[in-house]
């Protein structure tokens, strides 16, 4: 499959130059350059396949002949190790919990999925790598996870010192092997201008095949697709509701990867009616739905702070599936803003009336199907574990968050690199580890 610039239609790379550069230039994202649909046998057999069976159908043409079929079954195998289950809250309402990977958000499977193609990519051509990420704390501990002992690339992690969580530095300061963390006497945009310098410094660059794993690379992008299809499989072999229900499915969304990848599902031919993307005090996208024109904005903090992103980057594709027509977008996407007092109102209603724990991104999610069409069923995405917001959560709730017994007792010892916000120390620094 071809990949082009959402800015320069004539700007073309393969799926590997696609994911080695992660954009194709300054203005522009990778867009696929035919969505194909897949065949009806596909659909009439979903609910008996297995989470891997589908990852491979739905994602082997925009991958294609590039990575043999064996290999590739092997990579879809091992991004989708984990258990994506629906839940059924009440009614016809469920919860698809994406948090039971190693880091407890839905970026897991996005991240391992771009790290066993990048590794796959580098083995070949025989190259080794170095991915460099800054990270405010999610974003890092996913891509360190993801790229854990995957031969030919090393991860060098920039945080904030003292300022990301003790359980999300655990989360990338324990691992070893591959993965350095340094944190840095700075900001998260501190460290982000670390990485861009580095980026930007050639005799770095030629050196070291430096890469991003950035949120916005296909191969981050793509594989979120296949949990659509994975909802719908077990909605049907599970749960079976009456046949002419429309499903309608709600994303708590921030930079708008994750609805992107659902709106592709339903290109695809996935039979979901609508979608409702959720915002929370970040309005950019339902604002943009309802006077069509797009305004980006600062960001705002809130409780869901994951979805903090006041000028998300994926609006350049959606704009791109639907010639940026508002109007079209809006036949299949509802959208609306909450506050950070729905967020809690929620988690504590349905703690009470259901005893489902949400987080906070989840909760947005939840008060956003009051957008959906009367009687459908609503599939709402939980894209965090509550135990990673537990102080939001445990505010509201009158017992503690469980943790999930795979992240329990981490009690190995932690490899730290301390430097400041300075970049020649930070380069001597690369040249010298590389
Ligand atoms: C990243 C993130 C989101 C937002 O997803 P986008 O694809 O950026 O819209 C929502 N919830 C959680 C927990 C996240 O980590």
């Amino acid at each position: 499959m071809n990949y082009h610039s959402t800015a320069n239609p004539l700007h073309i790379s393969n799926f590997e130059e696609a994911v080695f550069k992660g954009l194709p230039d300054p203005t522009g994202l990778y867009m696929p350059m035919h969505i194909p649909k897949l065949p009806p046998a596909f659909f009439n057999q979903l609910p008996e396949l297995s989470l891997a069976e589908i990852g491979f159908q739905v994602l082997r043409p925009y991958v294609g002949s590039e990575i043999d079929e064996l290999t590739f079954k092997n990579i879809v195998d091992e991004t989708l190790s984990f258990s994506i289950p629906l839940r059924q809250i009440h009614d016809q309402v469920y919860s698809l919990e994406l948090f039971h990977g190693p880091t407890l958000a839905f970026k897991d499977v996005g991240a391992r999925f771009l790290a066993r193609v990048l590794g796959h990519f580098a083995r070949l051509s025989n190259r080794s790598i170095t991915v460099l990420v800054a990270t405010s704390g999610d974003t890092g501990s996913a891509v360190a996870h993801g790229f854990y002992e995957v031969s030919n690339v090393d991860v060098v992690v920039l945080y904030p010192k003292g300022k990301v969580s003790d359980f999300q530095r655990r989360q990338m300061t324990t691992l070893g092997k591959n993965i350095q963390a340094i944190e840095i006497d700075g900001t998260f945009d501190d460290c982000q201008d670390l990485v861009k310098k580095a980026f930007l410094d050639r005799n770095l660059q030629d050196k070291y095949n430096l890469t991003s794993a950035n949120s916005i690379n296909v191969a981050r992008f793509l594989p979120q697709m296949v949990y659509y299809f994975w909802a719908v499989a077990q909605l049907k072999s599970i749960y079976a509701p009456p046949k002419n229900l429309p499903v309608n499915v709600s994303v708590p969304s921030g930079n708008y990867g994750n609805l992107t990848a659902g709106l592709l599902a339903k290109r695809m031919g996935l039979g979901i009616d609508h979608f409702i993307a959720a915002a929370n005090a970040n309005n950019s996208f339902p604002n943009y739905l309802t006077t069509g024109s797009y305004s980006p904005q600062p960001s705002i903090a809130t409780l869901s702070n994951a979805m903090d992103v006041g000028a998300p980057s994926n609006v350049r594709r959606i704009d791109a599936l639907y010639n940026s027509d508002s109007n079209m977008i809006a036949q299949d996407v509802r959208s609306g803003s909450f506050s950070d007092q729905d967020c809690l109102q929620t988690i504590d209603y349905v703690y009470n009336q259901y005893k489902y724990i949400l987080d906070p991104h989840g909760a947005i999610g939840y008060k956003a199907l009051s957008l959906a069409p009367e009687n459908g069923v609503s599939i709402c995405l939980e894209t965090a574990h509550p135990i990673k917001f537990k102080e939001v959560v445990e505010a509201v709730i009158p017992s503690p968050v469980p943790m999930p017994s795979h992240v329990q007792g981490n009690s190995k010892d932690e490899n730290i690199i301390s430097l400041n916000n300075d970049y020649p120390i930070f380069k001597e620094y690369l040249i010298t580890s590389r």
